[in-house]
């Protein structure tokens, strides 16, 4: 069984991360959403809580959530993943995504980094852009799956 990791903060998952992960689970055997719990970096939501946020949104049955906090070579170690996918946006993503995988690649040469490239609407899509638009009192829904887009907004305003 081949088995891919889709890392990353998701703070809060978007629809560009959605369909990485969703496309992942078209190629791969099983798909595992690994959220960083990264203590020292402050998040709008809790580790806890962005899982739950994808947990909501994900439909695919071979795709499941979790977390790690070490190294992420060696979460793919302990799972056995043969590759770890990435959505590569603008040019931006670029260099540090082509140092990571390379870092990656020496660290654990059996697991593969994929890129799969951004949609044209996603291109400019990130998590914190989202954050910002909903904090200015902008409209969210093409961005954000509608199951989540209440949670996001009451948190940008601090209602809970
Ligand atoms: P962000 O950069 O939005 O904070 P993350 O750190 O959670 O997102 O990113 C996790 C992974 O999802 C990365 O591989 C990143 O390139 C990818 N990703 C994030 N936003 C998009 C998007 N709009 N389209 C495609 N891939 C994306």
């Amino acid at each position: 069984m081949k088995i891919a990791i889709c890392p990353g903060s998701f703070d809060p998952v978007t629809l560009g991360h959605l369909d990485i992960i969703e496309r992942a689970a078209d190629i791969f055997d099983k798909v595992i959403v690994v959220v960083a719990s990264n203590k020292s970096k402050k998040t709008l939501f809790t580790l806890e809580e962005r899982m739950e946020l994808i947990n909501r949104c994900i439909k695919n049955k071979n795709v499941s959530v979790d977390y790690h906090s070490g190294l992420l070579v060696d979460y793919a170690k302990e799972k056995g993943a043969v590759a770890i996918v990435k959505g590569l946006r603008a040019m931006s993503d670029f260099d540090y995504e082509f140092q990571q995988a390379l870092t990656n690649k020496s660290l654990y040469p059996e697991c593969e980094t994929v890129f799969l490239t951004a949609r044209g609407e996603n291109m400019f899509l990130s998590s914190s852009m989202v954050k910002e638009v909903c904090t200015l009192g902008g409209d969210i829904s093409s961005f954000v799956p509608e199951e989540i887009s209440k949670d996001i907004f009451k948190r940008c305003k601090g209602d809970f």
